[in-house]
């Protein structure tokens, strides 16, 4: 469903397929609905569901993906209409986090965004979960052990105050886990060792420009996502002063907001830095909206006073028109191809002209 143009609905559903795909799912087909608002029964309109309800037969699919989020009532209500599952935007981002989260850290706010996500769709999970069991949990039954038999609302209520101590014993381990994070951060700082931050949309060529300025081997994935933990490496400019570059968590348009959430003390550590260095994919369809995508996240952490250095990659696909046009779009912008390197020494040039020069103590020598 879209209020926006077709062309911006076919991005945002080829980008959700792209998603979809990231999960390990197999796309079968994309259906797009204008209205100037969702239904609030089914999210789409009566028509588009019969045509969604007969797309599902032909294809033989098993989820329906929708672009947006979805109330619990129309998850349910469409999933009754169509008799398959439904999952959406917000959902599919939360189960790639989840995935790919590495660190203790990233899978600790990750599992959190989702319980967050779960509790006010308990109702609809905690039937499924009955229906999985045998129907234990309305009207007592088999299963469940002693004390968790019963009625339907006092099981859910105790999924309930499990998911909440559950969610409150998240919190205080990734409060625990940002101490320990924020004591190395202000060691850094200490050492006042210069940090750039590589920001960026999801896809844009982050960890291969890490790579490329630093040499290190950083996982490069073409699917998107594969960033979600913070990567840091120090290197060394040409005048021999140290600095870090880091590999920030990886941006996405409507990046559900328990995410924003969730990974605000990831994100935080760029409001840190010395530079952005912010990085557009150039081959991509719409560069621009990318930008503003990034920019409104950055905003969010406070990172929008920082100066940022805009570097347009992927310079060797990109269409010559595409580059004219950013390239009057943002004159300041740098150029570059992490695949072959062209641009990268200038880039590297230009990131270590925007460091602070670290205070130099003079002392006066005496013959
Ligand atoms: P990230 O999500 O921003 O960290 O992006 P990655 O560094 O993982 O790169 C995403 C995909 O884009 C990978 O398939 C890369 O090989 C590809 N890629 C990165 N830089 C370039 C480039 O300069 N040119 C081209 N053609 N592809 C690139």
């Amino acid at each position: 469903w879209t209020s926006g143009t077709v062309v911006d609905a076919e991005n945002s559903l080829a980008e959700l397929a792209a998603l979809a795909e990231t999960a390990g799912s197999q796309v079968l087909e994309g259906l797009i609905q204008r209205r100037s608002q969702p239904d609030a029964a089914t999210f789409i309109g009566r028509g588009k569901v019969d045509e969604l309800r007969a797309a599902v037969e032909s294809t033989g699919a098993d989820t329906v993906i929708c672009d947006g989020e979805l109330s619990p009532s129309q998850l349910r209500n469409l999933e009754q209409k169509i008799k398959v599952k439904v999952v959406d935007r917000t959902a599919l981002i939360l189960d790639i986090f989840a995935q790919h989260a590495k660190s203790k850290e990233g899978k600790a706010q990750v599992e959190l965004a989702q319980l967050q996500y779960l509790v006010p769709r308990l109702r609809g999970w905690g039937e499924a979960l009955s229906r999985q069991t045998g129907g234990s949990g309305r009207g007592g039954g088999a299963g469940g052990g002693v004390g968790l038999r019963g009625p339907g609302e006092t099981k859910l209520e105790t999924d309930r105050r499990r998911i909440r101590t559950r969610i409150a014993k998240l919190k205080r381990e990734i409060t625990a886990m940002s101490v320990i994070r924020d004591t190395k951060r202000a060691g850094r700082r200490r050492n006042t060792v210069p940090s750039v931050a590589i920001a960026g949309y999801t896809n844009a060529g982050k960890s291969s420009l890490l790579n490329r300025l630093t040499g290190a081997g950083v996982l490069v994935e073409d699917a998107l996502f594969a960033t979600l933990d913070t990567a840091t490496r120090r290197t060394e400019a040409r005048d021999g002063r140290v600095y870090t570059l880091s590999d920030t968590v990886g941006f996405v348009r409507h990046l559900p907001h328990q995410l924003v959430e969730a990974f605000r003390s990831t994100l935080e550590e760029v409001a840190d830095a010395d530079l952005v260095v912010h990085v557009v994919d150039g081959a991509h369809p719409d560069p621009e909206e990318q930008v503003r995508a990034v920019r409104e996240v950055l905003a969010e952490v406070g990172a929008d006073r920082l100066p940022e250095l805009l570097v347009v990659n992927k310079a060797d696909a990109a269409p010559q028109e595409t580059l004219l046009r950013l390239k009057r779009e943002w004159p300041d912008a740098v150029f570059v191809s992490a695949r072959s390197g062209q641009g990268i020494e200038e880039l590297r040039d230009i990131i270590e002209s925007k460091l602070p020069v670290p205070a130099v103590e003079i002392v006066a020598c005496v013959p």
